[in-house]
């Protein structure tokens, strides 16, 4: 894109964002324009939208301020367009969508909008549309998958292991994640990392904590029942792609961060010449670390797999009572903020590395690395939000 354009369209938006609520009348004005302009769409969209407006905005802000790097948005455009063929996206739908954005915009900054303004915008939603289809249009497998429940664990108080049968069978690579929809919260998508690799019984697995006043991971934790069928759209992400499959490998997963990084060491726990791998698995108290005697028995089989778990506190809480999930393991847990014990752990320059847990984690480790002297490049993570 030239940088006039990118000017345009950058400035008109940032004009948007200092009025206060500007931000929120934008994305309610567009979406108004779209469910008045186009009903059909609504069907599509959760009762309360405020998280949608929020990852709208998320979203274009992200798009806007990396329109002179076209390569780091274009994976994530792609991916967009992929996930997108759940709700059964065609090219009117994008069409609808443009022209509302282009409306919401030229109301919620009526003093920027010029006709140069307004061509701006349309090259660059035609062009992100262009990308999204193409990607969505390449994609081979079903829009989505149905899975039924036949299992569902509730490991600690707030984490669930549910394991899945698909009617289909989806190709995915381990360490990918996949949005999801369960049938009591219809409409409310969520992303979930697949915790094993695929397996010729269409089982997948996931390992879900309850975020505490969110509207679908409680509901999983505490409501799934056998037979609950869930909608599955595309795998996503790219965990899994090491750039370098010899190179020495450091994963680090807090909490449920930990599924994708199993699938992936359980999806070459067999083969022979794996790289060097150092996976540290972090969580608040010992008790957390519910998935260990797993991780252990990839060690026995893996030699080249070394283990390290982490918790913040050395000790379980008062309330909690019976075996911790450390018991037999290879060694105790080291204590600290996981960040803080991997980058002080080793030199880790000359490492690919992966990071899965909270956004506050992902980033607070990222930036641990860094000022250790690890190459950003080196570092890899799913989306955030
Ligand atoms: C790429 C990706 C992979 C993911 N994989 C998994 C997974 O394997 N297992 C899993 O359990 N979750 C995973 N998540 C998180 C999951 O998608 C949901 O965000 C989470 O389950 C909360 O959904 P909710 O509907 O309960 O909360 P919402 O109703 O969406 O949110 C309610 C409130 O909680 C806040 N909130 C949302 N998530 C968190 C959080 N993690 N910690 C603290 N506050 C939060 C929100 O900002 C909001 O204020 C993943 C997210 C991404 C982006």
């Amino acid at each position: 894109m030239d940088p006039l354009t990118i000017s345009l369209v950058r400035s008109s938006f940032k004009s948007i964002r200092p009025i206060p609520e500007g931000e929120d009348y934008f994305a309610r004005s567009f979406y108004a324009i779209l469910f008045a302009t186009h009903p059909e769409t609504r069907q599509h969209f959760p009762a309360a939208m405020d998280t949608q407006r929020d990852r709208l905005m998320r979203a274009i802000s992200y798009v806007i301020d990396q329109l002179e790097t076209p390569e780091s948005v274009l994976p994530l455009l792609a991916q967009l367009g992929r996930d997108h063929r759940k709700y059964g996206v065609t090219e009117e739908h994008y069409t609808a969508v443009g022209e509302a954005l282009v409306a919401a915009l030229a109301l919620a900054g009526p003093e920027l909008w010029t006709d140069e303004t307004d061509h701006a915008w349309r090259l660059t939603i035609a062009l992100i549309a262009s990308i999204m289809t193409e990607a969505a249009n390449s994609d081979e497998g079903p829009p989505t998958h149905v899975g039924r429940v036949i299992e569902h664990r509730r490991v600690l108080d707030d984490l669930a292991i549910v394991r899945l049968e698909l009617d289909h069978t989806m190709s995915y690579e381990p360490g990918q994640y996949v949005s999801v929809q369960v049938p009591s919260r219809p409409r409310m998508w969520r992303y979930l990392s697949l915790a094993t690799p695929p397996t010729a019984d269409r089982v997948v697995e996931f390992h879900v904590r309850r975020v505490s006043g969110g509207w679908v991971s409680p509901a999983i934790v505490g409501e799934s029942q056998i037979g609950d069928a869930w909608l599955i759209g595309s795998p996503l992400g790219s965990l899994g792609l090491w750039r370098e499959p010899r190179r020495s490998r450091l994963m680090i997963g807090e909490g449920t961060g930990i599924a994708p990084l199993r699938a992936q060491l359980m999806d070459t726990a067999q083969l022979d010449g794996n790289p060097r791998t150092h996976l540290f698995v972090g969580g608040t108290y010992p008790c957390d670390l519910y998935d260990l005697d797993m991780l252990w028995a990839l060690t026995r089989t893996n030699p080249r797999l070394t283990v390290i778990a982490v918790t913040e506190y050395s000790d379980n809480p008062w309330w909690v009572t019976g075996t911790s999930h450390t018991s037999g393991g290879v060694h105790d847990p080291l204590t600290g903020q996981i960040s803080r014990v991997v980058a002080e752990y080793a030199d880790w320059t000359d490492h690919d590395i992966e990071v899965v847990g909270s956004p506050s984690m992902v980033q607070t480790t990222k930036y641990r690395l860094m000022a250790a002297g690890v190459d950003t490049c080196n570092i890899r993570h799913d989306p955030l939000y």
